[in-house]
């Protein structure tokens, strides 16, 4: 392979690095800028080239959230090029580009004779790892918190009734024996919430899909979320001609529990609706509350893990944030969507899509119930 190939191939292959890279000569000018690092580091080859590398740390600092440390410590790492050693900066977020961590390291650069002849600086994005180890810390300590919550009031009325000195008459013992078990369910409900959640997240949520009568379903959730309230009143308004969908009905179930209950969580009273309507190839399902609502920049937001709007509500009812993540991953492993709607003050409404069953004995029309 002659010299011209080897050059093309060599710079095609330097642009092609998953990485930005940026060659100075002896003299800390910048000879060589590859296409990641115009992209990463914003800034054009034809720009960057030939210029002095403190004016281009200066613009590279500019334009991250710690100017200040960010120029320090890329001067200290060209100073001293230690390719072990990662500088980390995070670029703030523009109109065209969302903000990213950036990870730099320098290395010097020799020829044979091990004469000096410049410095290397690879830069990489590590905006996937930084926020993966984020979130995992995040879901650690919500985790633990979680979980302590129940634990403790086990142990604290578990304690109370072994005391010695105290004689607890029978009712007070059956008080506290309630609580330990209510808080021993919840922490079940806690743990199978996160083991939904971690199969969701894993793409491992199987869902075993039958032609189902909604009616049916909804009648039977209904009358189990009837008995958890005194304060609200149940309408549910179907068409008399509902067809069949092809869904996993326990998992819808648990949607649709996990819909009415937070209805009912988040509203002091009042009416719960639950409506059908039905679609060429869909059914669209709405649970609706006059609640306090959900206010516009977290309609979409709720369905989040963990994500809870900030509000005296939803410290006092409890609750882990996972409901509407879980059901979200539920409705998608169906090929649905779910959504929400709020006026706020006015309540909210849920609604998601289930496939309508096809009638397999014509192969065109819908099954009605
Ligand atoms: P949890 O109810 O356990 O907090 P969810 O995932 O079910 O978790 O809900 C996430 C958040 O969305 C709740 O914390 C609450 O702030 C908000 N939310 C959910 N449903 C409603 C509703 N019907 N009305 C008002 N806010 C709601």
């Amino acid at each position: 392979m002659g010299d011209v190939h080897d050059t093309r191939l060599l710079s095609s292959a330097l642009d092609a690095l998953g990485d930005g890279l940026v060659l100075l000569d002896n003299a800390g000018r910048v000879v060589f800028w590859n296409s990641y690092a115009e992209r990463l580091l914003r800034l054009p080859a034809e720009t960057a080239r030939g210029q002095p590398v403190d004016s281009i740390i200066e613009t590279i600092a500019a334009r991250t959230t710690t100017p200040q440390t960010t120029r320090t410590q890329l001067v200290a790492a060209l100073a001293q090029p230690d390719p072990t050693r990662w500088v980390e900066m995070e670029f703030a977020a523009t109109t065209e580009d969302a903000a990213r961590i950036v990870a730099a390291r320098s290395f010097g650069l020799r020829d044979e004779n091990n004469i000096p002849l410049g410095t290397g600086m690879l830069w990489r994005d590590v905006t996937r790892e930084r926020t993966a180890d984020a979130m995992k810390s995040q879901l650690l300590s919500t985790v633990s918190h979680e979980l302590r919550t129940p634990l403790a009031s086990i142990k604290g009325f578990a304690t109370t009734l072994l005391r010695q000195d105290v004689r607890w008459d029978d009712k007070t013992q059956r008080d506290f024996l309630r609580i330990i078990e209510e808080e021993t369910d919840r922490l079940t409900e806690i743990i199978d919430n996160l083991l939904d959640m971690s199969q969701i997240e894993a793409g491992a949520l199987r869902v075993a899909k039958e032609p189902t009568s909604l009616r049916q379903l909804i009648r039977a959730v209904v009358d189990e979320m009837r008995m958890r309230t005194e304060a609200h009143y149940f309408v549910v308004d179907l068409p008399s001609e509902l067809p069949r969908v092809l869904i996993d009905s326990r998992r819808i179930r648990q949607v649709l529990t996990n819909l009415i209950s937070n209805a009912i969580k988040y509203s002091a009273g009042g009416q719960i609706t639950i409506t059908c309507e039905v679609e060429a190839d869909v059914v669209v399902v709405s649970v609706a509350d006059q609640g306090e609502g959900i206010p516009p920049q977290y309609l979409d937001k709720v369905f989040e893990r963990f994500f809870q709007v900030d509000g005296a509500s939803t410290r006092r009812v409890g609750g882990s944030g996972l409901g509407l993540a879980i059901s979200r991953g539920i409705i998608e492993a169906h090929d649905g969507k779910i959504w929400a709607e709020s006026v706020t003050g006015q309540g909210s409404t849920f609604r998601f899509t289930l496939p309508r069953a096809r009638d397999e004995s014509n192969g065109q029309g819908v099954q009605n119930e």
